[in-house]
């Protein structure tokens, strides 16, 4: 039996959305929260929100919110027994998890040893082949040379997709239509995951041609026990990021759901794995599947398995936290209903989606005047009117996350809320989500990882 870790006082190392998120159910559960924030964020919501906020740099992340020693340092100043990291910055960092273990401060989230056996792509892959867990036929190999990597994928067979080992965030991957186009690619994609990573090395993919992307929501405990929650549809992307996203998939058969779902927890346990983890597949139409990665952290878009689950994730991650077995068997968890998340960024699809900056004059959901319950309805915001968006940091403001019966009750709720947003003062893609939430095609299951890029015409 593992011993029991408690604390009182909570740290969220990250801004926005979702530290004030976070800080919601810990305010719940009766933490004290803890803010951190840079020059650019003294006034920002999740600062006004926390019981306390200590300042950790000037606005450039890489000072600040990405800064190990000074989050660190903030969580001994506030007496914080625990650090939530939310997701980017530090969430997948394995030596922030190491320094905050020497402090003897929990960290909320698996060990580091887990973090850094999904960190690499190509690590990963050759773990999940152990679990059995179905991968994308490709090339993970260590040998990184030219003229093998482009037999390697004259053997998959074009078109084949190459990404960068440490990849994420869509940075470092490019389809390759054939084996003339592989050397330019290979150089494009090197160049770009040295940039952006440090690091050059490539995995080959078979390029499915056109696969939903679907992920399982994970959970285990230090107890060893693991369970999923479902599944999420993250489908509708713009350059390999998710901007719309549901649960349950849809058409998921249960043996497909089960399987997908047991698959994951094995991936999971295969690696020791502790707290929210996402294990994402893509799936074909002819319901395989097969492992991408494992995204070793709570996902942006986690309040859709909470809408249809009735589960409160945040809580979970603090209960395995302190040590806490599992709330719920996997018997015990069912599905209610149909759920989407829309994601509200500061940008302008009309300039190709340029980050937007300026004041919020006004920046509020009209519920009532909409006719909408706020039991189907939530947004999980990090402004407020009159905040200022700055250009320092990722351009989500917010995501508009609705339940309802079913799928088509719930892509009505979605549409009239997306109606009932008044965001002025900043420019943002709401008028884009609301083109995607009407459009026929996304209405009629037409889904796939391509989907905007085939109705570009309709959308944009
Ligand atoms: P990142 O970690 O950068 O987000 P992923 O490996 O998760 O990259 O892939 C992001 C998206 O790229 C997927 O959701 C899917 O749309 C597309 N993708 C990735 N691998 C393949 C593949 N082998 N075939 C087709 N599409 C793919």
């Amino acid at each position: 039996m593992t011993r029991t870790t408690t604390f009182d006082t909570l740290l969220v190392a990250n801004r926005g959305e979702i530290a004030c998120r976070v800080m919601r159910t810990a305010r719940q559960v009766g933490l004290k929260t803890v803010a951190v924030y840079s020059d650019a964020d003294a006034n920002a919501r999740h600062v006004r929100e926390a019981d306390a906020a200590i300042r950790i740099g000037p606005a450039p992340a890489r000072e600040s919110y990405l800064d190990i020693d000074a989050v660190i340092s903030a969580a001994r100043r506030a007496g914080a027994g625990a650090v939530h990291p939310g997701y980017g910055f530090l969430s997948e960092n394995g030596r922030f998890v190491t320094a905050l273990e020497e402090a003897g401060i929990t960290f909320v989230g698996p060990p580091a040893s887990a973090i850094a056996a999904m960190g690499d792509k190509s690590a990963a892959k050759a773990r999940m082949a152990n679990a059995k867990v179905p991968l994308v036929p490709g090339y993970h190999g260590d040998d990184q040379d030219d003229a093998l990597l482009r037999s390697e994928a004259d053997k998959i067979g074009y078109p084949v997709m190459l990404k960068a080992s440490a990849g994420g965030g869509g940075k470092g991957m490019r389809v390759v239509e054939s084996g003339d186009a592989f050397q330019a690619a290979l150089d494009g994609c090197r160049r770009e995951s040295s940039a952006a990573f440090g690091d050059e090395r490539m995995l080959i993919e078979k390029y499915l041609v056109q696969p939903r992307h679907v992920e399982v929501q994970v959970f285990c405990d230090r107890q060893g026990q693991g369970v999923y929650l479902f599944e999420r549809d993250c489908s509708v992307q713009r350059r390999h990021q998710k901007v719309l996203e549901e649960a349950p998939a849809p058409g998921m058969p249960p043996a497909l759901r089960e399987a997908m779902g047991s698959a994951a927890v094995r991936a999971a346990q295969e690696i020791g794995y502790v707290g929210a983890g996402t294990v994402e597949f893509l799936l074909d139409a002819d319901g395989a599947f097969y492992f991408m990665e494992m995204n070793t952290r709570l996902q942006v878009e986690h309040p859709v398995t909470e809408m249809i689950t009735g589960q409160d994730l945040v809580e979970w991650q603090l209960r395995v936290a302190m040590g806490e077995p599992l709330p719920c068997t996997q018997e015990a968890l069912t599905i209610t209903g149909h759920s989407f998340e829309a994601r509200l960024y500061a940008e302008d699809p009309e300039q190709d989606f340029l980050p937007a900056t300026g004041t919020l004059t006004r920046f509020a959901l009209d519920l009532e005047g909409a006719g909408l319950d706020g039991a189907q309805v939530r947004l999980d915001s990090g402004v407020e009117s009159g905040d200022v968006v700055s250009m320092h940091y990722d351009p989500m403001l917010a995501k508009l996350i609705v339940h309802g019966v079913d799928r088509d009750a719930a892509l009505a709720t979605l549409n009239r809320a997306l109606a009932a947003l008044d965001v002025q003062g900043v420019v943002t893609n709401r008028a884009f989500l609301q083109r995607l939430a009407n459009h026929p095609a996304f209405k009629n299951l037409e889904l796939d990882t391509r989907f905007i890029e085939r109705h570009e015409a309709t959308l944009f």
